[in-house]
């Protein structure tokens, strides 16, 4: 029996599932969960000792590659000085003003500690500024775990083939509208109906929690003038692109050429370099709204926590152009690997991208994938045999075909090299698989 084997048993007389977050249970690929004791560059290493090539890095955060020794000099240095304060602390200054000099749009900033607060804070705040009720989601894109988003919230409920959740009330769920990705026409139809109830609309940047989905050219544009036109708020959900897919995010990709920017972001992973650091930024007069100068409540006993602060200053400012560039080239040659050996075996699919994150889903070549419609009918079943063959081989995969692909600045030659060996038996693997 392998530690990891040990470890679960244990753990899921402790833990529901055994884990501290759904996915990592190994739900729709199977088998057990590795328990991982070490994160260093390209590579995890499991309680048995064995090595993997990463390509989750902790689900975006490890941008720089894990234990990035300037990261972790920042960290030591700060925690030499205390872990907690409950004040304000400089670091706090420096974090926004390294967040603001990327994305503009951003003139005010709120820090907490994880996406769902953002996202959530968001919301709260969208419909103070506005004084009304109802946001708009799309099917597929996850905002975190707070109740009235995670109707149709792809990610991990995709991966247990759950619609939403128990617990979440009738009242909250009659307050989402969920629409269909990439359709102007629902928009419109939506804002037809309730456009003076409508506080927000809220968007992934790029939606990479059902498999990756591409914004369909100048689909936030267009949400960004319907907002407008109709007094609601964009809210752009930059946890997972932002200061991942570029220099400024996804929004840098996109917004910043064509001349849009929502009003409010929400930003985590990246922003706290593998600390527990999130937050909402945007338009000064709405994040006015906020307290202690606005009516809308929002606090955190950890919030603005200066070691996570000084892992976050230490990540953007080490996160040069330079470092985008080459994960750019690492995600455009990873991908064309993996097409090339599905390919070699005749597996139909295709390669889902918005800047440097990727995914693979499968039977999908025709059309590709443009909402979760067309996520959730993929040929998933492909995924855990092509998964597991990957990981027999030293490559830690996401463990759902939901999920992003992850690169970082750490991933060499050599761990590109294990990935490109791994690659034609996970292809075989995925050619044989029976639903
Ligand atoms: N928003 C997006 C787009 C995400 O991908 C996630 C998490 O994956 C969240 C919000 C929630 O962030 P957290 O897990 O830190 O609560």
């Amino acid at each position: 029996m392998t530690s990891s084997n040990e470890l679960f048993e244990r753990a899921r007389k402790l833990m529901p599932g055994g884990v501290n977050s759904p996915v990592r249970a190994f739900g729709s690929v199977g088998g057990t969960p590795r328990f991982m004791v070490d994160a260093h560059g390209a590579y995890l290493t499991d309680a048995d000792g064995i090595r993997y090539v990463d390509l989750v890095c902790s689900w975006g955060p490890a941008l720089l590659g894990h234990a990035h020794p300037g990261v972790l000099a920042a960290v030591h240095a700060a925690v030499d000085h205390g872990l907690s304060f409950g004040a304000s602390t400089p670091d706090e200054g420096r974090l926004a003003e390294l967040v603001m000099e990327r994305v503009p749009g951003v003139e005010r900033i709120r820090m907490v500690s994880t996406g769902t607060e953002a996202t959530m804070t968001a919301v709260r705040l969208a419909r103070g500024f506005t004084g009304r009720d109802l946001i708009v989601k799309f099917a597929g894109c996850y905002h975190g775990h707070l109740d009235s988003l995670l109707a149709a919230a792809g990610s991990g409920l995709a991966t247990m083939a759950m619609p939403g959740s128990a617990g979440v009330t009738a009242a909250t769920t009659a307050e989402t509208l969920v629409l269909p990705y990439n359709d102007t026409a629902a928009v419109e139809a939506a804002f037809a109906k309730y456009g003076d109830r409508i506080a927000a609309v809220i968007t992934e940047a790029a939606p990479a929690n059902m498999g990756v989905v591409t914004p369909e050219e100048g689909f936030n544009a267009f949400l960004s003038r319907t907002t407008a036109a109709n007094g609601a708020l964009l809210i752009l959900d930059e946890v997972l692109t932002g200061f991942r897919t570029g220099w400024a995010g996804y929004w840098g990709l996109t917004g910043a050429q064509e001349g849009w920017t929502p009003d409010l972001f929400t930003f985590g992973k990246v922003i706290g370099g593998g600390l527990p650091t999130a937050a909402l930024g945007g338009r000064a007069e709405v994040m006015d709204y906020l307290a202690p100068i606005g009516p809308v409540y929002q606090a955190g006993t950890l919030s603005g926590n200066p070691v996570a602060m000084a892992a976050g200053v230490a990540t953007l400012t080490l996160a040069t152009p330079e470092v985008y560039a080459f994960i750019d080239r690492r995600s455009l040659e990873l991908s064309a690997a993996v097409s090339a050996a599905l390919d070699a075996e005749g597996v139909d699919h295709s390669i889902q991208r918005a800047g440097n994150l990727f995914s693979v889903a499968f039977g999908t070549s025709a059309a590709g994938v443009h909402n979760y419609a067309q996520a959730q009918a993929q040929e998933a079943f492909r995924y855990r045999p092509f998964f597991h063959s990957m990981l027999e081989s030293g490559v830690y995969l996401p463990p759902s075909v939901f999920e992003a692909w992850f690169l970082s600045a750490a991933h060499d030659d050599e761990a590109m090299a294990k990935i490109h060996a791994a690659l034609p038996a996970a292809a075989r693997a995925a050619a044989a698989a029976q639903p």
